[in-house]
């Protein structure tokens, strides 16, 4: 089993399978401009499923793949099907911007994928052709719909609420859940990559989030799959669920049971903190044991993490 310093049993493993994204949400770019990373930097499926093998024997139980747009990789339910596979995996999930979902959707299920949260801050298409750059709410609402139609379930919607971006479709966001089986889940705006659209007044706290859902009905506490830090509630009678996660208002951190790894096979114990181990480099160089990253990685994951400590965007890390 892996447990940290602090107690913290570490049971899920984020792993970014691509640097790249087709969308340029505002609130994931870096003041300081990225290079992307060559293709040969990036891990192949057959590193990754090492990975996922060693960390399975040490108690990592839930996989979740991300990016960058995970769906960009080319034949990522290739790389689903070994990770589904692999024994003692319980959970596998993918985090997407939903943008190849219409097409990818049934074969993920198929290979196995348990589980889909899909990014969507707005119900308006000006609103969301500013915060992506794209122009395709309307594909982005397809996806949706045909996740749900093929299976997953759940399905998370991910919102990451902006003041005065998008805090007023709070409601219209999660009246989604009312008739529909998804989890829409209000994140607070956090300073990563040092975003330049990042400080405090933007950011729209849980508490005043939960105000807003509560004066259109009464929020009732319930359980939600997967654990982490959302507190998940439901509107009577709704056939969806609502989450809140407090990243910024509250100390999230002594629940983290997840660590991460990077495109390019950096492990990274915490993600308000650039260390990282270079799983890559062992990998390829055959020098120094998996084992012994992650028990390094477990030594020097911190107490808590200092936001506006990572000069890394979420799509660099690995979101
Ligand atoms: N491209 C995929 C997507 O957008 O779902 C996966 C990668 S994205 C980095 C993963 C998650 O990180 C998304 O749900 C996104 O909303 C969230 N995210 C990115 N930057 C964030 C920030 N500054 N604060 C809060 N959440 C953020
Ligand atoms: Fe791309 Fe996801 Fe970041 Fe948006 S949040 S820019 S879709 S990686």
């Amino acid at each position: 089993m892996l447990i940290d310093s602090y107690g913290r049993t570490i049971e899920y493993l984020r792993i970014s399978v691509t640097d790249r994204c087709n969308f340029k949400c505002i609130y994931c770019q870096s003041q300081r401009p990225w290079k992307q990373l060559p293709p040969k930097e990036i891990l192949s499926f057959e590193e990754i499923e090492e990975i996922v093998k060693v960390s399975s024997q040490l108690g990592v139980k839930r996989i979740r793949l991300t990016g960058g747009e995970p769906l960009l990789r080319k034949n990522i339910e290739i790389l689903v099907e070994k990770l589904a596979k692999i024994p003692g995996i319980e959970d596998l999930s993918l985090t997407t911007n939903g943008f190849f979902l219409e097409e990818k959707a049934l074969i993920l299920k198929k290979v196995g994928l348990k589980r889909i949260n899909i990014s969507l801050d707005t119900l308006e298409r000006e609103k969301f052709k500013k915060i992506t750059g794209k122009d395709e709410l309307n594909r982005i609402l397809r996806g949706i719909e045909v996740a749900l139609e093929v299976g997953f379930n759940p399905v998370k919607i991910n919102v990451v609420v902006i003041r005065g971006f998008n805090h007023e479709e709070i409601i219209d966001l999660a009246k989604l859940t009312l008739e529909k089986p998804l989890e829409v889940r209000f994140i607070e705006f956090m300073p990563l990559g040092k975003n330049s659209l990042w400080n405090e007044s933007k950011v729209f706290y849980v508490t005043e989030i939960r105000k807003i859902l509560e004066s259109f009905k009464k929020l009732e506490p319930v359980f939600s799959v997967g654990g982490g830090p959302a507190k998940s509630y439901k509107w009577k009678g709704s056939l969806g669920k609502i989450g809140l996660i407090s990243p910024i208002s509250e100390h999230i951190c002594r629940y983290c049971n997840r660590m991460r790894i990077t495109a390019d096979g950096k492990l990274r114990p915490c993600l308000f903190h650039d260390f990282e181990i270079d799983l890559k480099a062992i990998l390829r160089k055959r020098k120094g044991s998996l084992r012994e990253a992650f028990k390094l990685a477990l030594k020097m994951k911190p107490e808590k993490g200092e936001q506006n400590s990572t000069i890394k965007p979420m799509k660099l890390i690995g979101g």
